[in-house]
């Protein structure tokens, strides 16, 4: 039921943390896997590491907040891989922690450009592959905990987070009809580049650690499971929905 030999899946963001998490599962599950980063180093080490675990994979240099980038790298991975079923567009970027007050327009800018105009670019060009293609598909957003809880410091991040899960919405009911799902992930606090230095604090295992009920931070492989869900065809009628993977933390 979950096997996805044959299948191919595109990770934005695909060369660390959950997006890697993603691309491990897609890989073990047997489909080819595309992966795109910013940082060279990363794309190779992530495509190594994809590699070894027998999948056909590639990488592609891509900024997705660029529209000829994504453009570029979407007819890049077609030209390698033929076609795609699954999309994940995961790649982001967090908030520096700056008082709302003191945000600058430039700041919050840059956090649309990746998190929201990046995932818009990337699921554009998908939707026209699956669509042209007429065999459905798959799109999952990788939304965050901020879109359901308040995010001091982080408005502007949690509104694009906020806005992926009203985008996955939409799709799913815009594409329905052509066999396309598209649903958003939320996952909770989990052990990331992007939460360096935030997750081993004192503050954050004082106070966030024991609101979890597994009483753990997550960590990029509680994303492979669900990833070969989403993109096998175990998952066909599922559709529009938010599929929160946070240890129990938005529950308690
Ligand atoms: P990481 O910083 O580990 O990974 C971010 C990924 O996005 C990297 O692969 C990075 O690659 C890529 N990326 C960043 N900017 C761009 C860009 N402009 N174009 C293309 N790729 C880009 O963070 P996480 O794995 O934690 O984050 C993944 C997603 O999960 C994000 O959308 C984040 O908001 C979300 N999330 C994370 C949570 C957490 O606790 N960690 C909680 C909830 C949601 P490169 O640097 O090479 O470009």
């Amino acid at each position: 039921m979950f096997d996805l030999t044959g299948k191919v899946g595109l990770v934005t963001g695909g060369n660390g943390g959950i997006g890697l998490g993603f691309a491990r599962g897609l890989a073990k599950a047997g489909a080819s896997v595309a992966i795109w980063g910013r940082n060279p180093d990363k794309n190779a080490a992530a495509l190594a590491e994809l590699e070894s675990l027998g999948a056909e994979a590639a990488t592609f240099a891509c900024d997705v907040g660029s529209e000829e980038q994504v453009t570029t790298a979407f007819a890049g991975t077609l030209d390698r891989f033929g076609h795609i079923d699954a999309v994940f567009a995961n790649a982001g970027i967090g908030t520096r922690g700056t008082r709302f007050v003191d945000t600058t327009l430039d700041e919050w800018r840059d956090i649309f450009r990746v998190n929201s105009e990046g995932v818009f670019l990337t699921l554009r060009s998908a939707a026209r592959h699956m669509t042209e293609r007429g065999e459905g598909g798959s799109l999952i957003l990788t939304a965050s905990v901020s879109s359901v809880m308040g995010m001091p410091r982080g408005e502007h991040y949690a509104a694009t987070k906020s806005g992926a899960i009203a985008i996955a919405r939409g799709l799913a009911v815009e594409f329905g009809k052509a066999g396309i799902r598209a649903n958003a992930v939320v996952p909770g606090w989990i052990e990331t580049e992007m939460t360096d230095g935030v997750l081993d604090s004192q503050g954050f295992n004082e106070r966030v650690l024991p609101r979890i009920p597994r009483r753990r931070w997550g960590r990029p492989s509680d994303f492979e499971g669900i990833a070969v869900y989403l993109a096998s065809d175990a998952s066909e009628w599922h559709t529009g929905d938010v599929i929160t993977i946070d240890g129990g933390y938005t529950v308690f």
